[in-house]
């Protein structure tokens, strides 16, 4: 029996959620939990999904974050396949179908959606999204008779989904409308490797193009590409593309009408401080929905499983009034062909690119310098590059790059220069 009463709420029943009850728990809270959800599976990870659950390596137990019995035995209430539709600010309630639940801390898990297409045709059977468990479910039965794929956006999603599809025997081809590929979340030196790995691989990238139209009888046939950019100049032929299904990957957008219909402030995301607290100070926001400060990059809305795990700790801080910053260094992974690609710090701002050459085919690390500063480093197949990076920028040190790109010079000798920044806290 407890004597604490409160209703600790979590709208969102993601990756991040199972992490905030968790922590909310061994941090000592011994109130109510309730947890809403639209899905109705248990919170579950999703980088697996464009990976190896939909190439059918992964079993979708394995998915799930905690199993039934860790909400059982922690007396968390489950309301799944339940929309949150309105939060009462002054009432402290939030409203769930016919039901008002009371809460005395609420806490916004609400993550992305995936932006969709707006072309003719984006409605067609065979196109598809992946970003939940029901969008693979719906993708993996159309590809065994599929010749053809189109994958439109060349971000990890369209990449990872590229080199799913080829590995099981279709013609794909990659539609990407920005003249490299991953232009939001890598170096472009990071970039033209991926692109020459998918090259190598079979998979037709092109760049610079963006779709006209979805066409086909009821299902999809063929994409038709409008507008061609070469060497700066735009062409508006028509090209026909071949395509029993269609996988779009174009960018997700953060789920924060509840957040801004109650008043809260959003932007690119619901804005919150450094310790995920809103304005309202029995309300709080993480993962891929939050926007908040992150020196010395500024603002920003991370979409990635690190800042959902790490962001939830703060979150279970704070809402324990406990809190502690929010500092932790981004990482990031996508797994496609035969790489693993692992970066660590941001892509973002860099004026100088150092490579340094792996010790087998396919490998390497891309170092990202602000004038001598360490900001980022992306290891493909380089596992021990990315941890020498990341342990660095967490120290606020920065190896010097002509060491760096000397790959006689072993990493553990690579002289570094403490330059008092640390680009992630
Ligand atoms: P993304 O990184 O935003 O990439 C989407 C890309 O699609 C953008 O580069 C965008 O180009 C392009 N695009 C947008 N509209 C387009 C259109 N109409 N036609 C052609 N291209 C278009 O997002 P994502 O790859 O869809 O991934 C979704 C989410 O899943 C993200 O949160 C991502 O971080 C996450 N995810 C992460 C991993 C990982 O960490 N390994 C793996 C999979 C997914 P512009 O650059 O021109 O805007």
């Amino acid at each position: 029996m407890t004597n604490d009463t409160r209703n600790f709420v979590i709208i969102g029943a993601g990756h991040a959620s199972a992490q905030l009850c968790e922590s909310l728990r061994r941090g000592g809270f011994k109130g109510r939990i309730t947890l809403i959800g639209e899905e109705t599976w248990l919170p579950y990870q999703r980088p697996p999904l464009s990976k190896a659950y939909l190439l059918g390596d992964f079993a979708r137990e394995r998915l799930f974050v905690k199993p039934q019995s860790f909400y059982d035995e922690n007396n968390i209430e489950l309301h799944l396949g339940q929309s949150a539709t309105a939060i009462d600010r002054t009432g402290k309630t939030v409203a769930v179908g016919n039901d008002l639940i009371a809460y005395d801390r609420l806490a916004l898990l609400t993550g992305t959606r995936v932006r969709k297409l707006d072309c003719p045709g984006a409605h067609l059977s065979g196109v598809h999204y992946m970003r939940g468990i029901d969008d693979i479910d719906g993708l993996e039965p159309a590809i065994p008779s599929a010749k053809t794929a189109v994958v439109i956006g060349g971000g990890y999603i369209g990449l990872e989904a590229a080199a799913v599809l080829r590995k099981k025997g279709l013609d794909v081809t990659i539609l990407h409308r920005s003249p490299r590929l991953l232009s939001r979340v890598a170096s472009s030196e990071t970039a033209a490797f991926m692109q020459k790995l998918h090259e190598e691989e079979g998979v037709h990238v092109r760049l610079n193009q963006t779709v006209r139209s979805i066409e086909g009888a009821g299902k999809v046939e063929r994409v038709e590409i409008e507008r061609v950019v070469v060497d700066h100049v735009e062409h508006t032929n028509r090209i026909e593309i071949p395509a029993d299904l269609v996988v779009a990957g174009i960018g997700v957008l953060p789920n924060q009408r509840l957040a801004s219909d109650s008043g809260l402030a959003t932007e690119n995301g619901i804005v919150v401080d450094q310790f995920c607290r809103t304005a309202d100070p029995d309300i709080f926001a993480a993962g891929d929905v939050a926007e908040h400060p992150h020196p010395p990059y500024g603002t920003l809305r991370l979409e990635s499983v690190q800042n959902a795990l790490d962001q939830a700790k703060t979150c279970a801080a704070a809402m324990l009034d406990e809190a502690t910053p929010y500092t932790a260094t981004p990482w990031f992974w996508s797994d496609q062909f035969d790489v693993k690609f692992q970066s660590a710090g941001l892509p973002q701002g860099y004026t100088a690119s150092v490579w340094r050459a792996g010790d087998k085919p396919r490998s390497g690390s891309n170092w990202l310098y602000s004038g001598h500063q360490l900001i980022c480093v992306e290891a493909i197949n380089d596992p021990r590059a990315y941890m020498m990076g990341k342990r660095w920028l967490e120290g606020g040190m920065s190896p010097i790059a002509d060491d760096v790109s000397n790959p006689k010079i072993g990493l553990k000798e690579v002289r570094t220069s403490n330059t008092g920044a640390k680009p992630q806290h």
